[in-house]
């Protein structure tokens, strides 16, 4: 399962908006990110890394477990050719570090990513979790 979240266009873009287009690329295609949207995809695999991972806006608490979970960006073109169901498999989880005061990038191949234990509906804050915790 993914979730997804999306960095507009349009308005004042940030720092970290214009370092991913610059820098990065689509986790799946390869693509360039320079334009369309920035779509950060959260991945059901463990990330062996600190930053980005699954923050606790999508998942309850996940900052406090121990193990964090991976994410990537997506073009445009990928993101639309998934939602028919023909998107090409992501292939690489994003990884931001710092090095010398400058921040980088770097790609993680997915495969050799361990798998993550499911995401459940109370995790994701949905009406149907929040019912099964009262
Ligand atoms: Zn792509």
């Amino acid at each position: 399962m993914t979730a997804r979240a999306v960095e507009g266009q349009g308005e004042e873009e940030s720092g970290w908006q214009l370092f991913i287009r610059t820098e990065g690329k689509c986790g799946a295609c390869g693509g360039s990110l320079a334009k369309g949207f920035i779509n950060g995809v959260m991945l059901d695999k463990y990330a062996n890394w600190e930053f980005p991972a699954w923050g606790n806006v999508l998942a309850r608490d996940e900052d406090k477990r121990e193990l964090k979970r991976a994410s990537t960006f997506l073009c445009d073109a990928c993101v639309d050719l998934r939602k028919l169901g023909r998107g090409p498999p992501i292939k690489w989880a994003v990884e931001i570090y710092r090095e010398d005061e400058v921040y980088k990038l770097r790609y993680h191949p997915v495969e050799g990513l361990e798998a993550a234990d499911p995401i459940t509906e109370e995790d994701l804050h949905t009406p149907e979790g929040r019912q099964a915790s009262e």
